[in-house]
């Protein structure tokens, strides 16, 4: 099986599966009831793509199921894998990699109908969630009670599933770390339609092998996650989001190490270009802070009360000054707060229609401002806009390749880019997995490894029904 990337078009080889036929779909409607079906092409759009934009690429499911329960699941893949049909897992689609694009037809696999919150355990501090339960759901529940989520993808419509399949990070790893830090089971629909629970609420565990880990990143590839047990945390008890203005791109990156070298730990530490904030407002009808400076660093703080958050607030203040700051804004209130997120959370979706692609490449936070000025070189070099924002803090600098360049210099700049953040000590993506999209470049961290996930994928699924096509080619 090949999947080839022509720069800006995929194409997929043929690939010997069986079609659904009427026997099978009935069969499917005994399991789901028919209300969890959908078979009309005019309906399946919306299950055809995710929120990749370079590709353009659509590729449908000969149907679509919405399954209600684990049991419903088991006996779906059991159906697939009984008779070579290929099955792709789905959440909401906000993936940026093609990760759930149903490139082999098959059976798109949605858990949306799965999101029930099961169970709050205050004492041990967890939640055990159905797969398809929304982030949005999940923050909203938990902070009624009090309590507090911390992975923040920017697409709070995201499912729990879809995070964990990815190991989605987003603007709050920096202090509190990334999915894989928040997940202590979880329960999983395997190729052949057996179901296990991996991992349990217990805080140590080293009975065997780490199989909850294998699964988290797995992008959908190994099985269907069906259930999770997450962890919480108390609410801080104040936060804070200040907005440091600069004249200049060098400055800005530059104070990111000096803040983690002292061991501050901010929530997030946002880095953002000017020319990005207008669409983002637009799109919003929201205003950020201040419109000085050319660059600003977005830095959100907590901590158990208001003195010590006041006094790490000031001392940020001091080290973004000491780096040429021209000023710090604070935002103290929730609502003031909330904005500055939205506005930073929804720039991608303000930009989208102008982006090519968005890449994910991630380096040692120790040479972000050396990885953003040679992005700045490349751009000049291919004559290609590259816009810069991100999660500065974790060295993940979400490279945007504009419109508006000579189209065959994407392919060349896209690969030139991933060299060069390779040879930084960086990898292809920090957080929004390989999908179709970074197939070609996560080649270049190593066969060696891909040989090693070919023999796990090979172990778990020989008949290669589940999200084929996807991370890397069997
Ligand atoms: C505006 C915007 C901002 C974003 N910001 C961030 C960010 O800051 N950080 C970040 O990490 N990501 C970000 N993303 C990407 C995206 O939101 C995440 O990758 C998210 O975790 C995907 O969840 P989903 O439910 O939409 O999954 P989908 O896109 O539906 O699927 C993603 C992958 O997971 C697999 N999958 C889905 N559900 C399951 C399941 N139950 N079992 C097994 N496999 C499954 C799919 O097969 C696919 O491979 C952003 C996206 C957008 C549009």
């Amino acid at each position: 099986m090949k999947l080839k990337s022509t720069g800006k078009k995929w194409e997929v080889d043929e690939m010997s599966y069986n079609k659904l036929n009427e026997n099978l779909i009935d069969r499917i409607g005994e399991i789901v009831g028919e209300e969890g079906v959908i078979r009309d092409r005019d309906k399946m759009d919306d299950f055809s793509h995710d929120e990749y934009p370079l590709l353009d690429f659509k590729s449908f499911p000969d149907i679509v199921v919405q399954p209600r329960s684990t049991e419903e699941v088991s006996q779906i893949v059991k159906l697939a894998w009984e008779n070579s049909i290929p099955i792709t897992p789905r959440g909401s689609a906000t993936g940026l990699c093609g990760g759930c694009v149903p490139i082999y037809g098959g059976i798109a696999l949605s858990l949306e109908r799965m999101d029930n919150i099961l169970e709050i355990d205050e004492d041990n501090l967890l939640v055990t969630v159905e797969a398809g339960v929304k982030l949005m759901d999940l923050f909203k529940t938990v902070e009624d009670r009090e309590l507090f989520f911390p992975p923040h993808p920017g697409d709070e419509s995201a499912m729990v599933g879809g995070a964990i399949a990815t190991n989605a990070g987003g603007s709050r790893a920096v202090k509190y770390g990334v999915m894989r830090n928040f997940v202590r089971g979880i329960e999983v629909v395997l190729p052949n339609g057996d179901v296990e629970w991996l991992g349990t609420k217990n805080v140590k565990d080293t009975s065997g092998y780490s199989l909850v880990n294998l699964f988290i990143g797995s992008e959908g590839t190994l099985g269907v996650i069906t259930k999770a047990i997450l962890k919480i945390t108390p609410q801080p008890g104040a936060t804070m989001t200040l907005v440091a203005i600069y004249e200049n791109l060098e400055d800005a990156i530059g104070t990111v190490p000096e803040i983690i070298k002292k061991g501050l730990s901010p929530i997030s530490i946002e880095f953002i270009e000017k020319e990005v904030i207008p669409p983002t407002e637009a799109l919003l009808g929201k205003k950020w802070p201040t419109s000085e400076g050319e660059v600003h660093l977005m830095l959100i703080v907590d901590a158990r009360d208001e003195d010590e958050l006041m006094q790490i607030g000031e001392e940020l203040v001091d080290i973004c000054t000491a780096n040429n700051a021209t000023d710090v804004l604070v935002a103290d209130t929730k609502e003031k707060q909330e904005e500055i997120l939205d506005i930073r959370s929804n720039i991608y979706l303000a930009l989208k229609k102008d982006v090519v692609e968005i890449l994910d490449i991630t380096v040692p936070p120790s040479r972000i401002a050396d990885f953003v000025k040679r992005v700045r070189d490349l751009s000049e070099k291919y004559k290609i806009e590259l816009l810069t924002y991100g999660h500065a803090g974790d060295g993940n600098v979400h490279v945007h390749m504009m419109k508006g360049g000579e189209e065959s210099a994407y392919s060349p700049l896209r690969r030139e880019l991933h060299e060069m953040g390779i040879e930084m000590g960086g990898v292809v993506s920090g957080e929004h997995g390989i999908g179709l999209a970074k197939k070609e470049f996560l080649k270049m961290m190593g066969e060696g490894k891909i040989e090693l996930m070919r023999r796990i994928k090979r172990a778990l699924d020989e008949k290669n029904i589940m999200n084929p096509g996807k991370i890397f080619d069997l």
